[in-house]
C-alpha cells in the first residue's frame, strides 16, 4: 500500500441505548447493558467501510468496552466517547433533525415519540 495513504472518512457518532440494543424492553440498570438489537452488526459491517465510528455514550467507558467486545463490535468501532466530538453525522434515537425551521421543529418535539415505546 501507498505510505502516502490517508483515512479521510467521515465521522459518525452512533448511540447505544435503543440503537444498538434492545433498550426499553426491560428497566434501566446502569450496569447492564441490554442484548444487541437484531441486525445491528449488519448494519455497523456496512457502515464502518465508508465511514469512521464512535460509539456515543453516557455508559460507563469499561461496561460499554466489554458489551462491544462479548458482541464482537469493537472492530467496526474506532473510539467510544460521551463527547460530541464534531461529526457528519449524528445516529441516536432521541433526536430531532433541525431543518432550519423553529416552529417545525416544536412541533416535532411535541410529537416525538421513541420507537420502542408503545
Ligand atoms: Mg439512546
Amino acid at each position: 500500500m501507498d505510505k502516502c495513504t490517508y483515512n479521510f472518512k467521515k465521522k459518525i457518532l452512533i448511540d447505544l441505548d435503543g440503537v444498538l440494543n434492545n433498550y426499553g424492553n426491560e428497566k434501566f440498570d446502569e450496569n447492564y447493558i441490554p442484548q444487541v438489537k437484531v441486525g445491528a452488526k449488519e448494519f455497523l459491517e456496512e457502515l464502518h467501510q465508508s465511514a469512521e465510528l464512535y460509539l456515543f455514550t453516557t455508559r460507563n467507558l469499561m461496561l460499554s468496552t466489554k458489551w462491544l467486545i462479548k458482541n464482537n463490535l469493537d472492530i467496526y468501532f474506532k473510539d467510544i466517547t460521551n463527547i460530541k466530538i464534531p461529526s457528519y453525522l449524528y445516529i441516536d434515537d432521541r433526536c430531532i433533525c433541525f431543518k432550519g425551521e423553529y416552529k417545525d421543529t416544536l412541533n416535532e418535539i411535541k410529537k416525538f415519540k421513541v420507537y420502542w415505546k408503545e
